[in-house]
């Protein structure tokens, strides 16, 4: 089968040959052991755009000249300034595995775990839901992200949700973070704050035991150095006493998570 190899090689070296050419945030992702063999589409936010259609992580507006002279004020040299920052500050919520076919391989094939019937991107993606509901009530801006999360994009922060899969006598949850990150002494903080606010909101005992896959998640690599980014394995899909919050509950385990959210972004 040597073709289905030599396709994952040509577009690594493709990537490789654009991470040189771009900027810091790749520097960034280009230290990551685990960075994507991402085709040279999706180094494009126009091409990611255009082959999401319609994505659920749309970048900022342009400022169009009406937008600035509506929201900006006019300069000293006359020309118009950017237009005030939005009041609204954007949280990011991944949901894992969720939309998996649209990334390229290997993470298409990554299908999480399974158990009590469901998939772990349907779970994950309700949490999501409800977290962002939360989220939007408490007046963030949500975007909900799948798989592929768009090169560069930025938010306030960043949270990636998982479900884990083992025997079924085990359990628990924890947050982990990047391995290596400017934003490292923030992410520790919503590390923190997500132990504490979903071990709160869902009883599911905190056990950590962070894997090179949470600690150099491709994810990460994707999001802007700008942007904290955690991510959050909220319970064993594989444990009949986690599915009882995670799937049967969801509202709880996405209360921990917008809970720890809005306490990271309002308590500086
Ligand atoms: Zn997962």
């Amino acid at each position: 089968m040597r073709r289905s190899h030599t396709l994952p090689l040509l577009v690594f070296g493709l990537v490789v040959g654009a991470l040189l050419l771009a900027g810091p945030a790749a520097a960034r992702a280009a230290d990551s052991p685990l960075w994507p063999r991402l085709p040279a589409w999706a180094l494009d936010p126009a091409q990611i755009e255009e082959r999401l259609g319609g994505s659920t992580a749309p970048s900022p507006p342009p400022v169009s000249p009406s937008v600035g002279a509506s929201g900006g004020a006019l300069t000293s040299r006359g020309g118009l300034s950017a237009p005030p920052p939005a009041r609204r500050l954007t949280v990011g919520l991944q949901a894992g595995h969720w939309r998996r076919w649209e990334a390229p391989y290997p993470f298409n094939t990554h299908t999480g775990s399974q158990g009590g019937g469901k998939t772990e991107d349907a779970v994950n993606l309700t949490i999501a839901r409800l977290a962002a509901r939360r989220l939007e009530a408490a007046g963030f801006r949500v975007e909900i992200l799948p798989t592929l999360i768009p090169q560069g994009y930025r938010a306030a922060v960043v949270v990636s949700i998982h479900a884990d899969g083992g025997p079924p006598d085990r359990r628990g949850f924890f947050a982990d973070r990047p391995a290596r990150s400017a934003q490292a002494a923030a992410e520790a903080r919503l590390v923190a704050l997500l132990n504490e606010e979903y071990a709160r909101a869902t009883g599911i005992p905190y056990v950590y035991r962070g894997t090179p896959g949470t600690r150099y998640y491709y994810g990460y690599a994707l999001v802007d150095p700008s942007t904290p980014m955690a991510l959050i394995e909220t319970g064993f899909l594989t444990s009949a006493t986690d599915r009882a919050i995670i799937v049967d509950r969801p509202d709880l385990a996405a209360q921990g998570i917008a809970q720890a959210i809005q306490r990271f972004l309002t308590e500086r």
